[in-house]
């Protein structure tokens, strides 16, 4: 089998797995319980929290537990318009989004919010006048996400950040769901950052929305004790156990994986850009932990299909996606519906190996050649 989908998803470190079991099997507590066991498991939750807490940077305080970054999003998103709706209704973002980015923001267009949606040049990257020139007085969010989960764009968040500057009153939230244990960057000015653990050999099933203090949010779940305020039930003590230890090994060698998987992203693309029918939508400023390309007049579903014949598992657009229709993303960055209608992502991890990429150029091209003229 050659797994290319680690965006999509990755499979669960051993490790990480061991540490879920081990504290399910040794903390039977409820860590909100005044008995010793819930002192105990408690005693866990601020030891994992406060490792979390070091590696991203932050306070304890800061973090709020999730199911994953849909739920980090729509609360960032949904919090954040429910607690400052007197001040203004406006929200701006960028066509190069998560589904849970649209979701929460079209809801709450029901309740009279706005939402405007800034441009991106030829690269992809968010067009900083056209940002400064939708920023309003009732302008309460900026969502703009680290890293786009189709094709990899990386946005100038810096840059974003200085634009960002002269309207205090606005928040910034970001969705780094395809960066954390990636790229490292720092958390500095962005006042609400959202991520999930299965995208970094981490479990399913939870996620943090980082909430810096200065910022108040409305909870979009009520009743019950929790770690925090803003997202009630009991804690998830395994899976935060199992996300800080994820967290800890992604950030143990997060500079030596983006080499390798750098190395990798270039064989694929060298390989890849060989044929005629193939256009690369990925550029050299996108993630290469993320290759996106198209193959003209070829089906993705057909290719992606193909490819699993020879147990090999590339993705269309983001697995969140609704299938068959064109990929927003690429139609956003290269205003070419063909192209849009035909783009396919690799995505790579530090475990996957230069044997695979040759094995799968090979596959590749026995897919390529059978479909070239069906053009299916
Ligand atoms: N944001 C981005 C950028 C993503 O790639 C994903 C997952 N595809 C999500 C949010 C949602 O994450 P989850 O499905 O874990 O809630």
């Amino acid at each position: 089998m050659i797994y290319l989908d680690y965006s999509a998803t990755t499979p669960v470190n051993k490790e990480v797995l061991d540490s879920f079991n081990k504290t399910c099997l040794d903390y039977i507590g409820n860590p909100n319980s005044f008995h010793s066991l819930g002192v105990k498991s408690n005693d866990l939750i601020n030891s994992a929290t406060k490792q979390i807490a070091n590696l991203l940077k932050v306070k304890e305080s800061e973090i709020i537990y999730t199911s994953g970054a849909t739920e980090s999003n729509n609360l960032a998103i949904k919090g954040i318009a429910l607690k400052y709706q007197n001040r203004g209704k406006h929200i701006i973002t960028t066509a190069l989004e998560h589904s849970s980015i649209y979701g929460p923001i079209s809801y709450l267009e029901n309740f009279g919010f706005e939402c405007d949606f800034v441009n991106i040049d030829e690269k992809g990257l968010v067009d900083l006048e056209h940002l400064k020139s939708l920023m309003r007085d009732d302008t309460i969010l900026v969502s703009i996400n680290s890293v786009n989960s189709e094709i990899g764009i990386i946005q100038p968040i810096e840059k974003i950040i200085e634009v960002l500057k002269n309207y205090p009153k606005c928040f910034f939230h970001m969705d780094m769901t395809q960066s954390i244990g990636k790229i490292d960057i720092p958390f500095d000015n962005i006042d609400l950052i959202s991520f999930s653990g299965h995208k970094f050999f981490g479990m399913k099933g939870i996620g943090c929305l980082i909430k810096k203090e200065k910022v108040m949010l409305e909870p979009i779940i009520h009743g019950g004790k929790s770690t925090t305020v803003y997202r009630s039930g009991t804690p998830a003590l395994p899976l935060i156990v199992s996300l800080s230890k994820a967290l800890r090994l992604a950030y143990t060698d997060i500079s030596n994986h983006y080499d390798k998987v750098m190395d990798l992203n270039r064989r694929l693309k060298n390989s890849l850009s060989k044929y005629d029918l193939v256009r690369i939508n990925s550029n050299e400023l996108c993630s290469p932990y993320i290759l996106n390309f198209s193959i003209l007049n070829i089906k993705p579903e057909t290719f992606v299909h193909a490819l699993e014949k020879y147990e090999v598992y590339i993705s269309t657009q983001s697995a969140c996606s609704t299938t068959n229709t064109i990929s927003k993303s690429v139609l956003a960055l290269t205003n070419d519906e063909k192209r849009a209608s035909s783009s396919l992502r690799i995505s790579i991890s530090y475990i996957t190996t230069e044997k695979q990429i040759d094995e799968f150029m090979n596959i590749f091209d026995k897919c390529y050649n059978s479909l070239e003229f069906v053009g299916k």
